[in-house]
């Protein structure tokens, strides 16, 4: 059984930013690179703050450190954790500002993955079909974020 199979359909409602961030440490362990995560949701929803744990759970770096590439678009945190199979970069996307598939194709998610990478994408929405042609023979993880309040977060996962 992958790994990831343990997170599979999973709904998760927290109550603070600091609960995400335990959510997204425990996800963390779950991963297996080459994988995708896809975060959909909108502004606020908590998709960085989800990130943070993350990337802290994969040990790539402490949680303060992880902002959102809004601008860079590309965050890469490094080596994160080491052993038989080596070295996973750890990479946080946000597609925020892309407005179409050439600009998506110039970030090289193919390449980022190829790496035998965990790669994180904000904004999955704006993936679009580009989704379905990264995802054949890759893990991929999609997380739906919603606010049902403001500190009440929904989260769904969905491994496919
Ligand atoms: P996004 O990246 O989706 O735009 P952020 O993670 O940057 O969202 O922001 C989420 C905002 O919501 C932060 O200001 C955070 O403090 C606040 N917040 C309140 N409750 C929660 C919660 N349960 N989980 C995550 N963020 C929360
Ligand atoms: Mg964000």
């Amino acid at each position: 059984m992958k790994p990831e199979a343990a997170i599979r359909n999973q709904s998760h409602v927290t109550h603070s930013p600091e609960e995400t961030i335990a959510l997204g440490r425990k996800l963390a362990s779950e991963l297996v690179p080459p994988v995708l995560v896809v975060l959909l949701g909108e502004l606020g929803a908590g998709k960085t703050t989800l990130t943070k744990g993350i990337v802290a759970g994969l040990s790539a770096v402490p949680e303060e450190e992880v902002t959102s590439p809004t601008f860079t678009l590309i965050h890469e945190y490094g080596a994160a954790r080491r052993g038989r199979t080596g070295r996973t970069p750890v990479y946080h996307v946000d597609l925020y500002r892309i407005e179409n598939a050439r600009e998506l194709e110039t970030l090289g998610l193919e390449d980022l993955l190829a790496e035998r990478a965990v790669v994180i994408v904000e904004w999955g929405e704006k993936l679009g079909p580009a989704l379905r042609q990264l995802a054949p023979g890759r893990s991929v993880v999609e997380i739906h974020l919603s606010a049902s309040s403001d500190s009440e977060r929904r989260i769904d996962i969905r491994v496919g």
